[in-house]
């Protein structure tokens, strides 16, 4: 350009030639050429051109060179406008101008470019130039490059501020490590509450982000360049008001990476209260539900949906079931095997889908519960499930079991034991009551009644008594009604008896009466049997005294006869036969006596063995046939051939038949029949295997009445109407007889046509078979003995002189002893084969003289029979244990006696 400069014609402008140019000028041109930085000169008043070599890179082909030396208007007519008053400014003494990056945009090229300048115009001096400036230095450089840089990253920046700025999120850029705000978008400021954030740094715009440590946060992001995110972070901020808030936001700090440095932070970030509190909402709601149904004892809840799945399976009820809930979520009803009841439940939820709720009571793992189901149904009104509960009720069907059960029981007890209960209400006179009070009243089969009711079904001899006791109760609390009777619907009567309690409402009336009524109808009948028994036992009493005391005359007279005159032959066996017959009727009726209490208490000894049928009724027969005969009776005997043999003992046996021929002598007129009838009959069915034999004895006597058939062979039992038809007796005969009966294992019965119409009292005793051959015939004749030496000692000397006399008579040797002692010695004397001894004798009684007897080697053969008042079991033990070979009851039965000493082997006996 300095060539161009000098070669350019200066001298034809108003310039003129450089040689001509002021100093200011040459010293402008001059610095202009030497520097590389561009610089252009105006000059003169028409600012012609100059320009260098640098300045020149910025023309284009249109300019350079054209524009050298050429007037500025003309030179820059597109900017003229820009800079025309620049250079008029300074040219009039104005200030230097100073403009960066100003767009001035000049034709090059052939188009207008946009091109930016940073220029300075300043004054060159010219002293002979208006205002001494002769021209303005301008020093510029082209900054479009840059400024097309800058206005695209200012492009790029304006739109991502744009982009945040519309957002929803909020964000922020934070500069350097105090971290400045560079940026925030209108969320970010929203946020914060509008106040001001830019070139503020953290701390100082938000001192609760301080204190809430995110500066810390911050730091750490910084220095680490790592970037640090948060979900759901509680946020509290003090707004414009001064309140602070709380706000949930999740966010970004992303360290701004440049060069591989940190030099800021960028925020990224949004407010997530509503989500937070509406999620911390749900699930404080769902949260209180589960531990509502968790702590709902032995309770669970169930949602199923419309294809039979379970949604929902929670609570206590399940996991006490060992269950898990979990585990059945998803399950359909019907495929969980473990729930016993599974198609009950099935059938149930079917039909709450169909929009039926349901109440279920099931049975599952031993346990019972209580399902309730309702269909769930949307807004629309659809079933969209089934929402059941169900509830652990073991306990409560326990209780319930264990009241039923009790309550049957005690029912139970009650009815059996013929208890009835109720409650009378006083204000309405309603009656409460069970089925059992309702059967001893004889009232229909409910529960309640009136009052009124019960009166009539009281026997009116009672009614005043039971009213009574019921106004006493209602003073004194207390009812007591010791008996009373009650009608029953077929006319019956029951006795009662009655106890209850008076209870009062909370003001102290007197409100129901709670009682219970007691059938004592039993006890009644007991009670009347046992007075009846008792007068039969006095009656009894007065005829045993009248009975003992009838012998007593004639034995009286008899003693008076022989302690009087010498008697002749006659006379001394009147006397004879007048005692022996009163001391035999006495012996039987003590016999019939002892006998009845032996039979009582299990102690009367049987003498079993095979006897004769035929034999024992021909000795009854002699026995009975002198009343008979006194009667005029006819008796006539049948026996079957040939006659049976009975397991039995001989004497009970003739006794028995003794009694009955005795009783149909007695209760029949005189000139009446009696038959005594044998039979055989095959052994009771399933009872025994032993044939029976039948004996019935008939009488056309007075008969009995049906009610009478069982009852006289009770003890003391008569019938009042027999007692005037004959002779009469203690009433003990016929229960006599059915306990020896019995004893053989036999059965006895009585049967009546009726009074007057005679009666027949059959005996059945079992049998030997048919065809069994007699043995040792019982009831044979006494044969006479061979002679024996008797030894009899007892106290009584009576009973032991008219012993010695009839054994005598039957030809033995006998001896008296009157005492123990007595005994001993005479026996070492006479040397006797049999000794008879008393028990109770004094000095020595029967049982040490028959242990000494014993005791002594040389009597070893002695026959030592024990006599005693009554041979019971534990006497004939201890007379065995004492050394006796028998024992006999007293008075002693004579045929026995002599049958037995007849009987007796002794290796020694009299000649
Ligand atoms: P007793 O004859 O001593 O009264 P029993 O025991 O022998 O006692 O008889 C009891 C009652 O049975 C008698 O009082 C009588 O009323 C009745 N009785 C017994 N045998 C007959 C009979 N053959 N005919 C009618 N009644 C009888």
């Amino acid at each position: 350009m300095g060539q161009r400069i000098r070669d350019f014609d200066w001298a034809a402008t108003d310039i003129g030639p450089p040689s001509a140019w002021p100093a200011g000028l040459r010293a402008a041109v001059q610095m202009m050429l030497t520097t590389r930085h561009p610089v252009f000169v105006f000059w003169g008043p028409q600012h012609r051109g100059l320009y260098n070599d640098a300045y020149s890179q910025s023309l284009g082909a249109d300019k350079q060179p054209a524009i050298l030396g050429q007037p500025g208007r003309a030179a820059w007519a597109e900017i003229w406008p820009i800079i025309g008053p620049q250079i008029d400014q300074v040219m009039t003494g104005g200030e230097s101008t100073w403009h960066e990056n100003q767009r001035v945009p000049i034709l090059r090229n052939g188009v207008v470019d946009d091109v930016y300048w940073t220029c300075s115009y300043g004054p060159i001096g010219d002293d002979d130039a208006p205002h001494g400036v002769g021209g303005v230095l301008v020093l510029c450089n082209e900054t479009t490059t840059q400024m097309l840089e800058r206005r695209a990253s200012q492009a790029a920046e304006e739109g991502w501020r744009s982009l945040f700025a519309q957002t929803p999120g909020f964000t922020c850029i934070l500069r350097g490590p105090e971290h400045r705000f560079e940026f925030a978008n209108p969320r970010y400021e929203q946020l914060m509450g509008g106040r001001p954030l830019i070139g503020l740094t953290v701390a100082q715009a938000l001192p609760e982000a301080l204190e809430q440590g995110f500066v810390g946060l911050l730091d750490n992001a910084f220095r680490s360049a790592e970037a640090y995110v948060s979900n759901g972070q509680l946020l509290m901020l003090r707004g414009a008001d001064g309140v602070t808030r709380s706000t949930y936001v999740d966010f970004v700090f992303q360290p701004i990476l440049d060069d591989g440095r940190v030099t800021g932070i960028f925020v990224q970030g949004s407010d997530v209260s509503d989500r937070v509190r509406a999620a911390a909402a749900l699930s404080g709601s769902e949260g209180r539900w589960r531990a509502l149904v968790d702590n709902l004892p032995g309770a669970a809840i169930f949602v199923i949906d419309t294809e039979l799945r379970y949604q929902i399976a929670v609570g206590e009820a399940l996991s006490a079931a060992g269950i898990s809930g979990a585990d059945l979520v998803g399950r359909n009803v019907a495929d969980t095997a473990a729930t016993a009841s599974a198609s009950l439940h099935l059938s149930h939820y079917q039909r709450a889908l169909d929009g039926h709720p349901f109440e279920l009571e099931h049975r599952d793992h031993d346990r019972f519960y209580l399902t309730r189901g309702v269909p769930l149904q949307d807004g629309e009104g659809r079933v969209t499930g089934v929402l059941a509960a169900s509830y652990d009720i073991t306990a409560r069907r326990q209780v319930e079991e264990d009241l039923r059960r009790a309550r049957a029981q005690l029912d139970a007890v009650l009815s059996a034991a013929e208890v009835g209960i109720y409650c009378w209400r006083l204000s309405d006179d309603v009656v409460h009551h069970d089925q059992n009070l309702a059967r001893l009243y004889g009232l229909p089969e409910s529960t309640d009644s009136v009052l009124e009711r019960h009166w009539e079904h009281i026997h009116p001899d009672d009614r005043a008594a039971v009213q009574a006791a019921l106004e006493a109760a209602k003073k004194d609390g207390h009812l007591y009604i010791r008996e009373y009777r009650t009608f029953q619907p077929d006319g019956s009567v029951r006795w009662l008896s009655g106890r209850g309690r008076l209870q009062h409402d909370e003001s102290g009336q007197p409100e129901v009466l709670n009682g219970l009524v007691i059938d004592i109808s039993d006890l009644k009948k007991l009670e009347e049997s046992l007075l009846a028994s008792d007068r039969h036992k006095d009656h009894f009493l007065a005829v045993l005294a009248h009975e003992l005391r009838n012998p007593l005359a004639p034995l009286l007279s008899a003693a008076r006869l022989l302690g009087g005159e010498p008697l002749d032959v006659v006379q001394a066996a009147w006397c004879r036969d007048v005692i022996t017959r009163q001391v035999q009727r006495m012996a039987v009726l003590l016999d019939d006596l002892f006998n009845l209490s032996a039979i009582k208490y299990g102690r009367l000894r049987m003498e079993m063995g095979t006897v004769s049928l035929q034999s024992a009724v021909g000795a009854a027969v002699e026995a009975a046939l002198p009343l008979m005969q006194s009667r005029n009776q006819r008796l006539e005997i049948g026996l079957p051939q040939p006659p049976p043999l009975l397991h039995a003992d001989a004497g009970r046996v003739e006794q028995v038949l003794t009694n009955l021929l005795s009783n149909a002598a007695k209760y029949t007129p005189p000139g009446g029949r009696i038959r005594l009838l044998a039979r055989r009959i095959g052994p009771a069915e399933g009872t025994s295997h032993l044939d029976e034999v039948e004996i019935a004895v008939h009488d056309t006597g007075i008969g009995l009445d049906a009610n009478d058939c069982e009852r006289i062979f009770g003890m003391f039992s008569q019938v009042d109407s027999a007692a005037s038809a004959g002779p009469g007796g203690l009433g003990i005969g016929l229960a006599l007889v059915k306990g020896l009966v019995e004893l053989h294992g036999g059965r006895v019965s009585a049967y009546s046509e009726g009074l007057g119409h005679g009666s027949v009292f059959t005996v059945v005793l079992p049998s030997l078979p048919e065809g069994s051959l007699v043995q040792q015939p019982v009831g044979a004749p006494v044969t006479s003995a061979r002679p024996l030496r008797v030894l009899i000692a007892d106290d009584n000397a009576d009973a032991a002189e008219s012993l010695s006399m009839l054994l005598q008579m039957a030809g033995h040797v006998t001896h008296t002893a009157a005492d123990g002692l007595a005994a001993m010695s005479a026996s070492a004397r006479f040397e006797p084969h049999v000794a008879l001894l008393d028990i109770g004798m004094p000095g020595l009684n029967g049982y040490e003289v028959a242990q000494r007897l014993r005791a002594d080697p040389s009597r070893a053969g002695m026959l030592l029979v024990a006599l005693t008042g009554w041979a019971s079991p534990d006497n004939r033990e201890q007379g065995r244990l004492a050394g006796f070979d028998l024992c006999f009851s007293k008075p002693i039965n004579a045929d026995e006696l002599l049958r037995l000493l007849a009987s007796t082997h002794l290796s020694e006996t009299l000649t």
